[in-house]
């Protein structure tokens, strides 16, 4: 039987709490170290309540049209949601996800800095920043290229002084992630960034294991996804 249909909401988020403690404990860190994001993209409203009430507040989403769907009414009920933005960001959008969300992961480009500069400056809100790097060198994928990270950083944090917390990363579907993991640290600490946002339903703990401190996990929570992401 799948168990996502047997387990609560409340069940499953305690399963991967505990998941990532004991991943944490395995490499010395803090259980406390490792923030978790449920992605709640493709999942209703009522999903995200059952969640809400299991006294969790962390949330992700990848569209900037879902979420503003979602999420404007349930921070009414709930003061203290943090949402945070997973999915690719257009120029043409950047006032709206910094009006909307407490956190960016997909910083990836200087025209978007400078939009969301531009936006942060004229609002006053200012979401943390990840800026997503595409390990993988993939054609299709977002995120700047590993060798232009460096210049990219003096960029977006040195230059336009956005609050740039870490880097962001989604291994390719068909590499083991633990390199991908490993290579994200890596790069954060030449750069002197301490945030690693990485792992998903399948390679949370491991990633965890390799320094997350920002885990995304969607389906190990709500349960299989029916429609494709
Ligand atoms: C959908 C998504 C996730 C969560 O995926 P699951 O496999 O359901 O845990 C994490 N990160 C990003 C960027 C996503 O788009």
């Amino acid at each position: 039987m799948n168990p996502a249909m047997t387990n609560s909401i409340a069940d499953t988020l305690t399963d991967v709490e505990q998941a990532i403690s004991q991943a944490a404990q395995d490499s010395r860190r803090q259980p406390g170290d490792v923030k978790l994001v449920a992605v709640s993209k493709t999942y209703g409203v009522e999903q995200i309540q059952s969640a809400l009430n299991a006294g969790h507040r962390v949330f992700g989403e990848n569209r900037v049209q879902e979420a503003q769907a979602k999420f404007p009414g349930l921070k009414d009920t709930w003061s203290d949601i943090e949402l945070h933005l997973i999915g690719p960001l257009q120029t043409n959008k950047a006032k709206d996800a910094v009006a909307l969300f407490d956190v960016i992961q997909t910083l990836d480009r200087p025209k978007l800095a400078r939009a969301l500069a531009r936006e942060m400056e004229r609002s006053g809100r200012r979401p943390d920043c990840f800026i997503q790097v595409n390990t993988g060198e993939e054609e299709q994928k977002a995120g700047i290229a590993p060798a232009d990270l460096a210049e990219f950083v003096a960029l977006a944090r040195d230059e336009l002084a956005l609050p740039v917390v870490g880097l962001m990363c989604i291994p390719p579907v068909d590499e083991n992630p633990a390199l991908h993991f490993a290579f994200l640290n890596e790069l954060a600490r030449r750069l002197g960034l301490t945030q690693l946002s990485m792992g998903m339903s399948a390679d949370y703990e491991q990633a965890v294991r390799l320094g997350a401190t920002v885990v995304r996990v969607g389906s190990a929570i709500f349960g299989k996804r029916k429609a494709p992401a």
